[in-house]
């Protein structure tokens, strides 16, 4: 999901090499169409308090400045080809940097200064000394060999860094928004590597701010859907699905046992671990899809009504949670928790304790609604309780 934020740049890349005229008919209003696509982003990426965005959009806007500064009206022939050495190098250099350093808020005097600086650096490249300097570090002559391909160079040293940088974010799992800034590099570096229209610096900052505003509307949807303790969809998202539940389906709430108790024991801290723990379990069975319902609640839904699978699966579920042996550290000193109570190594003041859950599950009757299938279900679960908890009741 996260990937559909290269749409933008594939389209603008695709268009580019094998369709030029269809680019070449559209006539860009510049900097128009830059002022108006990237304030797109600002302006949304602010109203949701995504201050992080906007370093972006100041990357691409200072870059975007310098490309039409330096290279589209140049000063003198000597100092563009010098830029056209140093700029993969700031390229690469200040985008690396905005994606490790800690960003502060916005909102501040560092944040501000940060901004600023993101913005306006990349105009540094105008002066020739920082030019020349950056030019030195050049990657066409180290990677040409020869330094006769010049673009090859280029070229193969943004496939090497884009490969690394591709294979973290993939590795880490990493959000939208990460992809969305390789995308932004990778856009200038096409451009800096292979499209020689005028406009092609304007397509790279429309392709970017697509990018930015689809990083965007996945990290509100998440925002809206996701629960951030488990990585579960909450309720919002189940009501919607209920919604549109097949003929054949069913569903099952699970609820955690005696959890108040468990809590009250090891503290709320630990409570919450169990339920992370819990949200990664039920990623990790497959044949239904859970949610967080609330509080320590589940509702897992299928798309089938078979019985036998149905029992199975539940069954599945609720062994691995009883058999996980959850570490904690030790138990008569629960208030000074802090982190990484569920990891194991040193054992000296560790135990093992076990959480178990109860399931109530029903199939679709046709005659049910959202709210009298979750009745059902929970009538279910409630009866599981009574007949002595960590046990699955399914029945309509
Ligand atoms: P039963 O076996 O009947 O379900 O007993 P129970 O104690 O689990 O039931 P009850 O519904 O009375 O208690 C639920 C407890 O779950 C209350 C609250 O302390 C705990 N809980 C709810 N949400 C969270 C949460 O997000 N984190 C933690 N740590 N605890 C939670
Ligand atoms: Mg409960
Ligand atoms: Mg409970």
């Amino acid at each position: 999901m996260s990937l559909v934020v290269f749409l933008p740049l594939v389209v603008w890349v695709v268009l580019g090499f094998f369709a030029p005229t269809v680019l070449a008919d559209v006539i860009l209003p510049v900097p128009e169409s830059v002022i108006a696509s990237l304030g797109l982003v600002t302006l949304i990426a602010g109203f949701f308090r995504q201050w992080q965005w906007l370093y972006w959009c100041a990357w691409t806007a200072g870059f975007y400045a310098l490309i039409q500064l330096g290279l589209q009206q140049p000063l003198s022939q000597q100092h563009v080809s010098v830029l056209y050495e140093a700029l993969p190098v700031w390229l690469s250099l200040t985008a690396l940097l905005l994606v490790f350093i800690k960003l502060p808020v916005l909102l501040s005097p560092r944040g501000f200064l940060l901004l600023a600086a993101v913005g306006l650096s990349p105009l540094l490249l105008l002066t020739a000394p920082v030019a020349a300097a950056l030019a030195i570090l050049n990657p066409t002559e180290m990677l040409s060999l020869s330094g006769e391909l010049p673009g090859i160079g280029l070229a193969l040293w943004m496939i090497a860094m884009g490969g690394i940088w591709a294979t973290v974010l993939l590795y880490k799992n990493a959000s939208a928004f990460r992809w969305s800034q390789l995308v932004a590099w990778l856009s200038f570096m096409i451009f800096v590597v292979g499209i020689e229209q005028t406009d092609a610096s304007t397509w790279a900052v429309l392709a970017i701010s697509g990018g930015l505003l689809l990083a965007l509307a996945d990290r509100m949807l998440k925002l809206a859907y996701i629960d951030e303790l488990t990585g579960l969809p909450q309720r919002r998202a189940l009501m919607s699905e209920l919604q549109h539940l097949r003929k054949r389906s069913a569903v099952c709430m699970l609820d955690v046992d005696h959890f108040k108790k468990f809590n009250d024991r090891y503290g709320h801290e630990v409570g919450d671990q169990v339920l992370r723990l819990l949200g990664s379990i039920l990623k990790s069975v497959s044949g239904f899809k859970a949610y967080r319902y609330g509080g320590e609640e589940f509702t897992l839904v299928f798309s089938h009504n078979n019985e036998e699978k149905l029992k199975d699966v539940l069954e599945t579920v609720r062994s691995k949670v009883a058999n996980y042996p959850l570490t904690l550290r030790d138990p008569s000193r629960p208030e000074t928790s802090g982190k990484g109570k569920e990891k194991r190594g040193k054992q000296s003041n560790k135990k093992t304790v076990k959480v178990t859950i109860s399931l109530g599950a029903t199939t679709k009757l046709p005659t049910d609604t959202p709210d009298s299938i979750l009745k059902r279900a929970d009538e279910n679960l409630y009866a599981a309780k009574k007949a002595g908890r960590n046990r699955v009741v399914l029945k309509n």
